[in-house]
């Protein structure tokens, strides 16, 4: 598949129009470097993603190419030097946004010696590893030029799982005015297609396909003769249709197929980049420079020499505009990208960025007549331009009703913001706007809540720790009572119950009284018996007295005879 063939079949996309293109006057004249101004601001956050986190300080002399500022994670862009100076500022700076915030920003003042960093290229990227190759492009802080600022190495990083059969160079620039890809693939076709060689490496693709709308002649033959003998790659010329450059309708031009509703181009095995980012992508591999300038479109009818300039970032509008001989004073309206897409800015100090394509100073003459807005008449037209087959009329009253559940239930971010259904709308209805607010305000309903989901996640984690400390304090408390614990814990003896003991003690004492009695009983008794016994022996002694006169006995005889009474007492005290 050699470039030229552009009898390759194309398909069709949904809806569209065909506003006045307006892009002649930018093109009459070859581009130019845009002059040095005397400062640089340059915003850290230019792209989509996290802002990039400044590296040097106010005071710090810098070369052209520096580093100044380190893309911070995955979904961010680093931020280089254009030229050689001084750093004097870092601090907020209003930003070309259609916000109008401001952002923190590096201010260079410059030398005029643009002295480059010492850099190095890439010999041969084909024996380089894709790998690699992103991460020079990552570092080189290459981000999508067609107006998006979405980090480029991540668009060149499918995955190893995803096998990409067609790499899309997006050269359509569909929206009026805008001529700045045009005007680079007429003079520097050959950066493109080494862009498009070496990121086709990087991606591993089977075949890459260069789309330009046929409203561009020159750019065509430029692109075709530096492509030609090229394998694998390919120029399509695809009629001129507003929106065929956003890319799910140009994927679905170049490949017949349909990217899916919230989904990418990459599931289908497509990646789509803007020819300005692959002039980019040869840039930091063969030269080893980073991103440091674009090319711009100076345009609209205030302007007296509207062309294309090569572009610092960070060189303030009203320098492009003095350089192209813009009449201050005619300048009704200064709007950043084109009439369709673009946002309206409220001051010329504002810087280029890496995502500023055009500058148009709309005069009172052009902007026409401010139509006064009717309400809608319910006609269909809308749908019937509608690129993404939605519906804008129900996005309209959904959004303007502040019903954004509803409004996301009719596919609100699928809306491209084409602004191809205000386009047509015969009650000059802002459709674009209400799709715009009702984006924002469910963007900060979800911020807002995720802050208040992080909060609570923070409350809870903080009451479970402070649970965890409770119960280890506990846990130790109670490992320092345990021996006493077990101590206490040791078997008691019974208690005493006192009404038992009371009537033991009595039973006690009542027992030792009774035999303390019997004994006493006995006691008498045994005296009763004696003196009894007593008794009886005298009468009896005093009756054999007086019958019988015995021999007087001798003291022996006595003393036996007291011997035997004294036993014949005890014998009878015994029984
Ligand atoms: S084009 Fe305008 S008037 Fe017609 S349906 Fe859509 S919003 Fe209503
Ligand atoms: S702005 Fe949105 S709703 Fe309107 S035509 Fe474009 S994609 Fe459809």
């Amino acid at each position: 598949m050699n470039s030229g063939n552009t009898e390759a079949k194309l398909w069709d996309f949904h809806g569209g129009v065909h506003p006045e293109q307006n892009k002649l006057q930018s093109t009459m004249e070859s581009s130019a470097p845009a002059r040095m101004p005397e400062k640089l601001i340059l915003p850290l956050h230019q792209h989509i993603g996290a802002a990039a986190e400044p590296i040097v300080e106010v005071g710090d002399q810098v070369l052209k190419g520096q580093k100044i500022a380190s893309a911070d994670g995955y979904v961010s862009a680093s931020v280089h030097a254009p030229t050689s100076g001084k750093v004097i500022d870092i601090s907020e700076h209003p930003i070309p946004h259609p916000s109008g915030l401001s952002a923190l920003s590096i201010v260079i003042e410059t030398d005029g010696h643009d002295e480059w960093i010492e850099y190095r290229a890439e010999q041969d990227y084909t024996e380089t590893n894709p790998s690699h190759l992103r991460n020079i492009i990552r570092e080189a802080g290459v981000v999508g030029l067609g107006g998006a600022g979405f980090p480029s190495f991540i668009k060149l990083n499918p995955g190893s799982q995803k096998k990409i059969k067609t790499l899309i160079l997006n050269g359509v620039e569909c929206e009026p005015y805008i001529t700045c890809d045009d005007m680079l693939m007429r003079e520097d076709p050959q950066s493109i297609i080494a862009g498009a060689r070496i990121m086709r490496h990087a991606l591993q693709a089977e075949e890459c396909v260069i789309a330009i709308e046929d409203n561009k002649p020159q750019a065509y033959e430029s692109i075709c003769h530096a492509a030609k003998g090229i394998a694998g790659l390919r120029v399509a010329r695809v009629p001129t249709r507003y929106p065929q450059g956003s890319e799910k309708q140009l994927v679905q031009v170049i490949t017949g197929k349909e990217v899916p509703s919230n989904g990418l181009a990459v599931s289908i095995g497509v990646v789509c980049h803007n020819v300005s980012t692959a002039a980019a992508i040869y840039r930091a591999i063969h030269l080893g420079q980073p991103l440091i300038s674009r090319m711009v479109t100076i345009t609209g009818a205030a302007v007296k020499r509207p062309r294309n300039l090569e572009v610092l970032f960070g060189t303030p509008i009203e320098e492009l505009l003095q350089q192209c001989e813009v009449e201050s004073k005619q300048i009704e309206r200064l709007v950043m990208g084109g009439p369709m897409m673009g946002f309206a800015l409220h001051d010329s100090s504002l810087p280029v960025i890496k995502t500023t394509n055009c500058i148009i100073a709309v005069t009172r003459k052009e902007l026409g007549l401010e139509q006064a807005v009717m309400p809608c008449i319910r006609c269909g037209a809308c749908a019937d331009v509608c690129p993404v087959k939605l519906l804008p009329q129900q996005l309209y009253w959904h959004s303007r009703a502040k019903e954004f559940d509803k409004a996301q239930e009719y596919d609100l971010f699928d809306c491209i913001e084409c602004g191809c259904c205000s386009y047509v709308c015969p009650s000059n209805i802002p459709l674009v706007q209400f799709y715009r607010f009702a984006k924002g305000a469910i963007w900060t309903q979800e911020q807002e809540q995720k802050k208040s989901d992080q909060a609570r996640e923070r409350h809870e984690f903080r009451q479970t720790r402070i649970e965890r400390e409770k119960q280890e304090r506990e846990a130790k408390r109670a490992k320092k009572k345990a021996p006493r614990a077990k101590k206490a814990a040791a078997p008691k003896a019974p208690p005493v119950d006192g009404a038992k003991m009371a009537e033991k003690m009595r039973d006690e004492a009542m027992s030792q009284r009774d035999s303390a009695v019997e004994a006493r009983k006995a006691e008498i008794q045994a005296a009763v018996a004696r003196v009894k016994a007593k008794k009886e022996r005298a009468t009896v002694q005093a009756g054999d007295a007086t019958s019988i006169t015995p021999a007087a006995p001798s003291k022996g005889d006595a003393d036996k005879k007291n011997d035997s009474s004294s036993a014949s007492d005890n014998n009878e005290q015994v029984q």
